[in-house]
Formats: C-alpha cells, structure tokens, sequence
C-alpha cells in the first residue's frame, strides 16, 4: 500500500543520510591526523605560454589520500577542513611546500618560473595570512614576485574595505593576487578597477564550448582585451583540446593551464614531463594558423 511503500521511503532516505552524515563526520575525524600522517600532498598542473613557448609557472593543487577510501577531491575536504578550523595549519603547509618547490624549480629552470596558490575564503579573512605568506617565503627564500595568490570573486565581496586591505598588505610584500574561475561569480569587470589584481584566469565553463559558442568566443575576447588594456594578466583554465588551444590563441589569449598539456601531477613527474611541454609548447608557438 501507499503506506508502506511511504514507511519504507521515509526509512531508506533516513538510512542514506544518516549514511552520508557518518560518513562525513568519520571523513572529519580523519582529517583532524592527516597532516601529521603525512596524507596530504600537492600536485602541480603547468601553466603555459603559447607565444614565448614557455611553461611560466605551475598551480599547486592538493591531494588527500584517505587510508581507506583513496584519493578525496578537494572540493570534498577542504570544505571540511574549514569547518572544523584546520584550513590554517593546512594552509600553512600548503604554501611552505609550494615555495620550497618553487624555489627548488626556479634553480634549476631558468625561465621565471611562478607558483600559484589557492587560497580559502577563511584563510583570505585571517589577518596572520600576511605573516604566513612572509614566513613561507623567508624559510623557502623563493622570491616573493613569482609567488601568485588564487582567490575567487566572491571573496572580494564580502566586506570589501577589509578584502581590499588584504590585497594592498599582499601587495607591499611583493606578493601578486590572482581572481580564479573568473566568470562564474558575481562578475564584474570593475573589480579590475577597484582591486590591485594582476591575474585573472578565466574559468573553464568559457572554454568548454569556445569551439562552437561565439558568444562564448566574444566574452572570452572582451575579458582579454580589458584585461590587456588595465595591464592585467590572463590565463585561460580547462584546455583540453588542440582546437580550444586555437580558438584562445585566436583570442589572443597567450597563457594556457588545462588537461592539453597535462593534469594535474606530483613533482617527481611534473620534472620528467618539463622538456616535453616545453617542446609542446614551442610548436605552438611556432605554428600560425
Ligand atoms: P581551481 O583552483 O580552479 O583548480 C583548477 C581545477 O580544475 C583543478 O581541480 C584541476 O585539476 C582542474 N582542471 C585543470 N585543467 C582541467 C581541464 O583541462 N579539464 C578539467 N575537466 N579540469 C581541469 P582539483 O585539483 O580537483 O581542485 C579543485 C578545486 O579545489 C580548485 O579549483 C581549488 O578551488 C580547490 N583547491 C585545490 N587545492 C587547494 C588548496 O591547496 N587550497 C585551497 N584553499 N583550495 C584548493
Ligand atoms: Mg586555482
Ligand atoms: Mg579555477
Ligand atoms: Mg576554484
């Protein structure tokens, strides 16, 4: 009857949640040693440019690998991270282990080589992240231009007298700041104005369809000529494909990071794969469509 079949939908939606929501909290209760079990690492993606043919920089992404469960997504822990207050510490050593990288990477390279990395919206709202980032900087020696801080838009809504304080404290050290996923906010191209920001990088769901979508094509060129024109610099996220690579080329777009040239890997491979983007990257720059 209808009244059972209810009773037994109420009682297996009862049991999922009740599922998800021990899942969650064991998932917490991992996070709270997985630093100190060293399970966190970081990934780099390259970042590059297609006119000069170089790899300009690298993004680090970090990876949390669950004992049990295996690799975790980002998007899934670092929420969790900032609910249980450990988005600080972890944060820390985010940036203490990308500098080190940089630094070692920078030595051996000899482009100037930039490290960009994320940060969360509780982490740009502490007022020791300044501290933090000149701490980090100080035990790498990385120099402090080639370091590029990831923000999205909506961190620079909230309370914008403190958000732009952050960024002229970010700026007096040296340090640049760059807006992530551009487009999927509450964009406004006056933040370029209002804000001392010297990267956007416009968001993959631009790039997706650049292909077929002209009005995909027309904004992707707006935003890089307005940003050409304020001095800011772009690059386009989640290229995939030769023809996409093309269509941000015709665009004028000189800076690509996306699964064309590589996802996302460890140091160890990010080292092995270098001559090989460069390469990539070269022929690109060579070739004229
Ligand atoms: P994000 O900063 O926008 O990073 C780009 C994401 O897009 C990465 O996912 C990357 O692997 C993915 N991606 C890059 N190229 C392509 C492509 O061509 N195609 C597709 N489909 N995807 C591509 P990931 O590593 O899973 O990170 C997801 C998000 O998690 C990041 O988005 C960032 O917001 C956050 N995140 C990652 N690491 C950190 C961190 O250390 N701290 C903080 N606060 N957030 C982080
Ligand atoms: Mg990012
Ligand atoms: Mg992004
Ligand atoms: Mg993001």
């Amino acid at each position: 009857t209808a009244k059972t079949e209810g009773r037994s939908h109420v009682c297996f939606f009862r049991k999922e949640s009740e599922s998800s929501f021990s899942s969650r909290l064991s998932l917490e209760q991992d996070l709270y040693h997985a630093l100190e079990k060293e399970q966190f690492s970081l990934y780099y993606q390259p970042q590059v440019n297609m006119v000069t043919g170089e790899i300009v920089g690298a993004e680090a992404l970090m990876r949390w690998k669950h004992p049990v469960h295996g690799y975790i997504p980002p998007v899934k822990f670092i929420p969790l991270l900032e609910d249980i207050g450990l988005i600080k510490p972890v944060g820390e050593w985010v940036l203490n282990t990308a500098c080190h990288q940089q630094k070692s990477w920078a030595s051996k390279y000899s482009a100037p080589f930039h490290m960009s990395v994320n940060l969360s919206p509780k982490q740009f709202e502490e007022d020791t992240l300044v501290s933090s980032v000149k701490k980090a900087l100080n035990l790498s020696g990385m120099n402090a231009a080639h370091l590029k801080l990831e923000i999205t838009e909506s961190m620079l809504l909230n309370e914008e007298g403190r958000a732009l304080e952050m960024l002229n404290r970010l700026n007096e050290i040296g340090v640049g700041v760059s807006i992530d996923d551009f487009g999927t906010g509450y964009s406004s191209l006056s933040y370029l104005k209002r804000f001392p920001i010297q990267t956007i990088k416009i968001d993959r769901a631009f790039v997706k369809d650049i292909e077929q979508d002209k009005r995909d094509q027309l904004i992707i060129k707006a935003i890089i000529d307005l940003s050409r024109a304020l001095n800011v610099g772009i690059i386009a996220e989640g290229a995939e494909t030769i023809n996409q690579i093309n269509c941000l080329r015709e665009a004028e777009c000189h800076t690509v990071q996306g699964y064309f040239f590589s996802q996302p890997v460890p140091p160890e491979i990010f080292e092995q794969k270098l001559p090989e983007w460069t390469k990539l990257a070269e022929i690109i720059s060579r070739s004229r469509k």
